[in-house]
């Protein structure tokens, strides 16, 4: 703020304030309107005349954005039309050290820590709340794949893959 105090009215002129419009008639009143203009947007429909949007897909581009070839990998990535990055966003991830076997691997995303699958198991395994019960084996949601799981995890899916399948199939539901 400025560093005044808030103005509020004095209390004796507060009884004085416009009362304010009685909410049940706007309500109803409302209520009609949007019931009215479902119905038109509903009629729309049926004649072609409105379409309803369709969900943006993973490999598609956004109206500003544009493939580009990264010069690290040679892999195709999508960056904004002005921009001038020459790299994908997983060649700009600097080198780290495996927190499993102590070498020095490329990351492909942000917050991985392991080289690969071993490692992230055997170091979820060594972790005192996984080592207290062995893993299991259980069916993935989407494709019935078997894959094995720490009891106390939550995964459903045996992979990235699956997991994005099975969430759009559960908005599509909606
Ligand atoms: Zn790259
Ligand atoms: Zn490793
Ligand atoms: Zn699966």
């Amino acid at each position: 703020m400025n560093g005044k105090p808030m103005w509020c009215p004095p209390a004796r002129t507060r009884s004085y304030a416009v009362p304010i419009a009685p909410v049940e008639d706007n309500a109803a009143e409302q209520a009609a309107l949007l019931a009215e203009a479902a119905q038109l947007v509903r009629a729309g429909i049926r004649a072609g005349l409105v379409q309803a949007p369709k969900p943006a897909k993973q490999n598609e581009l956004g109206p500003s954005s544009v493939w580009a070839t990264c010069v690290g990998c040679q892999g195709q990535f999508s960056r904004h039309l002005a921009s001038v990055q020459p790299k994908c966003s997983s060649c700009r991830l600097e080198k780290k050290c495996c927190k499993n076997c102590r070498e020095m691997f490329q990351p492909t995303y942000h917050r991985q820590v392991t080289c690969g699958e071993d490692c992230r198991r055997n170091l979820m395994q060594a972790t005192a709340m996984y080592r207290r019960k062995p893993w299991v084996v259980v069916a993935c949601e989407n494709c019935g794949a078997e894959f094995e799981k720490a009891p106390a995890s939550p995964r459903k899916n045996c992979g990235q893959a699956c997991g994005f399948a099975s969430m759009v199939r559960k908005i599509k539901k909606k």
